[in-house]
């Protein structure tokens, strides 16, 4: 088919909750996506920080493929393999000390609120009435009813009312503002190292360790939703590495099957055994299938990756701040996680032009342009991608 036929089945059938690009992608290769035409795009973009090994892996295609044949689904009624390794490796590797398979961000994040709620339900009893969570302003956690309430952005309470009561929002980064909410009423405070659809809004590293030695004084959990900043993107398996803490859960999804859709949270030694057989389940969580992906992506981001992650974070940060184009602003985050702040230009109508000059670019909050590359993207494709960029942002480009 071509795009227009693909648009016109699309617009005719679709709910259209989605203001997508005159553009359809019909497959990928490394970090390089085509049109059905074959129109080339250098890809900034990930899907939304998703195909974090790229396009056309062979041995993560062959991992699943493996995998679809053997076994695509089992209930969480039986044990299965795939689940059982994934859940060692995440475990292995971050040090936490047990692991929930949800589907994808929301509902991971919706498990770990569940998780601290009852944390302080099962300590306190339900007549103290802990179950107030703190999260900050510019934050996002899901679309669900519960998560859009954790979400510390105005313009997502809109329509759904009622939301889920017991969360209220604080201003980032400003210690003496969570001191005075950490009331007795305050079960868990949650947070993004990096606030990603708020505008690549990193914390400060001080405030993070602040608020972590507060949560353990008052025994509040600390619940880290790594959707976004999880599974290599900002250089370390997981941001927290580079906070000096560790929350109690944290989230995780995204990125962390190649493409799949999988998420989750992990648990500290004090959570772990919170939720028993019966509190929380999923049909689909932690899919066999999804799962064998998942191994292959954590092995292929073995030290040496993850540190080419940062690598290239710091080649592209570089680059950008050397152009010395008075159009941006600041560019901040880690790792691949890159957001570029605009000063005269909306970001929606910078991206209009990558695309149309043959590169795919994300936006973040209000001002800023957002890159979520696959963390495997060469040089080659940074550059030619940077080169499209540049031309737009210094305004040669139709
Ligand atoms: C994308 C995202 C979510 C929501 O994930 P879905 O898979 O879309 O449900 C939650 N939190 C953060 C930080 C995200 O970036």
């Amino acid at each position: 088919m071509t795009t227009n036929e693909i648009k016109k089945l699309d617009n005719e059938n679709v709910i259209q909750t989605y203001a997508r690009f005159d553009v359809a992608i019909d497959r990928g290769e490394g970090a390089t996506l085509y049109s059905p035409e074959g129109k080339e795009y250098i890809d900034f973009s990930s899907g939304i920080g998703v195909n974090s090994i790229g396009y056309g892996n062979k041995k993560w295609a062959d991992a699943i493929y493996a995998q679809a044949l053997k076994l695509q689904h089992v209930s969480n009624l039986y044990y299965s393999e795939p689940y059982a390794r994934l859940a060692e490796t995440l475990i292995k590797r971050t040090g936490m000390k047990s692991v929930f398979f949800a589907n994808a961000g929301a509902d991971a994040n919706e498990g770990m609120i569940k998780l601290a709620r009852k944390y302080s339900f099962d300590k306190y009893g339900k007549d103290r009435g802990r179950s107030t969570i703190i999260s900050l302003k510019q934050s996002f956690h899901g679309r669900t009813i519960t998560t859009l309430a954790a979400t510390g952005q105005d313009v997502f309470h809109n329509y759904f009312f009622p939301f889920t009561e017991g969360f209220k929002h604080i201003l980032a980064n400003d210690i003496e503002a969570i001191k005075c909410e950490m009331t007795d009423d305050v079960c868990a405070v949650i947070i993004e190292f990096i606030q990603g659809e708020g505008g690549v809004l990193p914390l400060d590293e001080n405030y993070v360790k602040e608020v972590s030695h507060l949560c353990s004084k008052h025994d509040i959990l600390l619940l880290a939703d790594e959707v976004q900043t999880g599974v290599g993107r900002t250089g370390t398996l997981f941001a927290f590495e580079q906070y000096g803490i560790v929350p109690d859960v944290l989230s995780f999804a995204k990125g962390i099957a190649g493409g799949l859709p999988l998420g989750g949270f992990l648990a500290n030694e004090k959570c772990k055994a919170v939720l028993v057989a019966g509190t929380h389940a999923t049909t689909f969580g932690g899919n066999p299938v999804a799962a064998a992906g998942a191994i292959e992506v954590f092995r292929q981001l073995d030290e040496k990756a993850l540190k080419e992650v940062a690598e290239k974070g710091e080649y592209i940060e570089k680059e950008l701040k050397s152009w010395n184009i008075p159009v941006i602003a600041e560019v901040r985050g880690k790792g691949l996680m890159i957001g570029i702040s605009l000063a005269d230009m909306t970001p929606k109508e910078i991206a209009q032009k990558c695309v149309e000059n043959g590169l795919l670019i994300l936006t973040a909050g209000t001002d800023a342009l957002r890159m979520l590359p696959p963390l495997t993207i060469s040089y080659e494709e940074i550059n030619k991608g940077l080169k499209i960029l540049k031309a737009i942002l210094k305004g040669t480009h139709k």
